[in-house]
């Protein structure tokens, strides 16, 4: 199921995408939450109901609503850094790496995004306020969590996916340097887009055999295949449960492949008047005009 967030007569709805492409509105069954974390949190019975209503509710036309992010997770928006071995190497080599140097990491490097940095498919990424025009894109396949936890092990870790969808882990490069950990350089206003939609687990037989592919201004930047994470889907999930209680709705970012503008020579950085997409097979595509 593709699950959606989007505004309707200036109110929050979350709602499904149905195969012939027209969105149905939760709002139809009164038993059915308006945010997408409260549904999340509701598993399978918000999902059955939501396929009940995929038979009987009326649709709209999917281009006639505004999309949002389609969830705003309580907790921050967990990201990882250097889960790609190309990126590792083209990030050593950029200058802007104040993390330890180490080749491959040993274990998931794990940072937050503010949740206020957080915007939807199509919404802008404002690059005004980056007074060091260092502010870089990185495509990434997101997990959505469906069942909260604390220490969930590796093999049962599948059983707490809910679904996926993709984050664009923008980032001021300098200000990732300059501050070492790298919160601020991650969470500037608008850095988080996230969408277009949810596509439940369910749906995507093999996530590892997905490619993500981001381009920018039409120009194809980044192409990687799932497969190619260096920490996968249940090592990250037991990583950080091993010691963080994940709860039903949070976000995890799986980190970025090569071909991030620092890794370019001369670096290329996002501007004002550009478009980057991130695709991802079987899920979509996140567009987001810079501005
Ligand atoms: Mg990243």
């Amino acid at each position: 199921m593709k699950l959606i967030s989007f505004d309707r007569d200036a109110t929050p709805h979350i709602g499904v995408v149905r195969d012939d492409g027209a969105v149905v509105d939760m709002a139809a069954d009164p038993a059915l939450p308006s945010t997408m974390v409260e549904f999340v949190a509701l598993g399978d019975e918000g999902l059955a109901r939501a396929a009940a209503l995929v038979e009987t509710a009326e649709g709209v036309a999917l281009d006639a609503v505004r999309l949002t992010a389609p969830i705003r997770p309580r907790n921050n928006v967990m990201a990882i850094g250097k889960n790609y071995l190309s990126h590792v190497s083209e990030f050593s080599g950029s200058g802007f790496d104040a993390s330890e140097r180490t080749p491959v990491p040993q274990h998931p490097i794990v940072f937050t995004k503010a949740r206020s940095s957080i915007v939807g498919p199509d919404d802008a990424i404002d690059v005004s306020s980056d007074a060091t025009g260092t502010s870089d894109y990185e495509g990434e396949l997101a997990v959505v969590i469906g069942p909260g936890g604390i220490r969930i092990p590796a093999p049962d870790a599948w059983q707490h996916v809910y679904g996926y969808t993709i984050v664009n882990d923008v980032t001021v490069r300098a200000l990732q340097r300059q501050h070492v950990q790298f919160f601020i350089g991650k969470s500037a206003a608008t850095y988080c887009p996230i969408g277009p939609w949810i596509v439940t687990r369910d749906e995507i037989d093999d996530i590892g055999a997905a490619w993500l592919r981001t381009r920018v201004n039409g120009e194809e930047r980044q192409a990687a295949p799932i497969a190619d994470l260096i920490f996968d889907i249940p090592t990250l999930i037991a990583a950080i449960s091993a010691a963080v209680r994940l709860e039903a709705g949070d976000v995890i970012a799986t980190g970025t492949p090569s071909g991030v503008g620092i890794g370019r020579t001369p670096p290329t950085f996002l501007a004002a008047g550009d478009l980057v997409e991130v695709s991802i097979d079987g899920i979509g595509t996140l567009r987001n005009p810079v501005v």
